[in-house]
């Protein structure tokens, strides 16, 4: 059988995604860069392919079932199982000054939204590869979230959580939990799945106001996507260890 592992990265075309593709690649995985906009997928295979890394592109709107199907089809005729999932693509929704989604004028719409990318985009993209997945020896699942995400920080003003964000910090703790029910339905069945908080980083997504190059932020998640069997599954972790819920 061929030993070579197949990861699958959604929304790599750029920021931590783009970084965490760069990382397994460089760690000898064959890497799908799941992106939904074709120009700008190709231009990532092909910055990937020039740094050494064996990329493909994998057409993938998360938010669009059709398109998670298809991609599911095209990793498996391409490599026949999937490896690793890193569950990355996310959207901060509409934010007002200072990054602030005040609650209580919450636009429901933008809501919706963030969760349909972040909640359920997961869902979506990890049931449609988990037949791949259970086809490897020893499959991750790696879903991107934030320290924001932590109830016990989102509580604890002065935590270092700065402003409030009514859509987006819930959505995280929401996959947090989502991560949680992976795990338990997946236990002993080898499929390891975590979530992995990058830090503040520098990308489109802060509008470049994170003090962590997208390489920093990438190391958690590629961590994770790399751990030998035994290892944790349905933990939150950042580079210094776990995050509380
Ligand atoms: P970017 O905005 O730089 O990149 C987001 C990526 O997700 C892009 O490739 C984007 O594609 C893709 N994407 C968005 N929606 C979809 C969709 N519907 N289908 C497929 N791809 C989609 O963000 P970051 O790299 O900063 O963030 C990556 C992840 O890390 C997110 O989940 C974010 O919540 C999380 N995170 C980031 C932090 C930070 O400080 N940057 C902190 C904590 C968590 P396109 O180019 O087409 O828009």
């Amino acid at each position: 059988a061929d030993g070579t592992r197949t990861a699958l990265v959604t929304g790599a075309n750029k920021g931590i995604g783009y970084a965490i593709a760069a990382g397994l690649g460089a760690l000898g995985h064959r890497v799908g860069v799941g992106a939904r906009d074709a120009d700008r997928r190709a231009a990532a295979v092909a910055r990937l392919r020039a740094a050494g890394v064996d990329a493909f592109g994998v057409p993938l709107d998360v938010t669009d079932q059709e398109s998670v199907t298809a991609a599911a089809e095209l990793l498996g005729r391409v490599a026949g199982r999937l490896d690793v999932l890193v569950n990355n693509a996310g959207v901060p929704g509409e934010m007002g000054p200072g990054w602030f989604q005040d609650p209580t004028g919450l636009d429901l719409d933008v809501l919706r939204a963030v969760l349909e990318t972040n909640v359920l985009g997961v869902i979506r993209v990890t049931n449609a590869v988990l037949p791949l997945l259970r086809r490897s020896g020893s499959p991750r699942v790696v879903n991107l979230s934030s320290g924001v995400a932590s109830l016990t920080r989102q509580a604890a003003p002065g935590s270092g959580i700065g402003p409030v964000m009514a859509a987006y910090a819930p959505s995280k703790t929401f996959l947090n939990a989502v991560t949680v029910q992976y795990a338990r339905q997946l236990a002993g069945s080898g499929v390891l799945v975590n979530a992995a908080c990058p830090g503040l980083v520098a990308t489109d997504f802060t509008g470049f106001h994170g003090s962590r190059t997208p390489e920093q932020g990438a190391a958690a998640a590629v961590r994770l996507a790399t751990l030998p069997d035994g290892g944790p599954s349905g933990g939150f972790f950042e580079d210094a260890g776990p995050i509380p819920w």
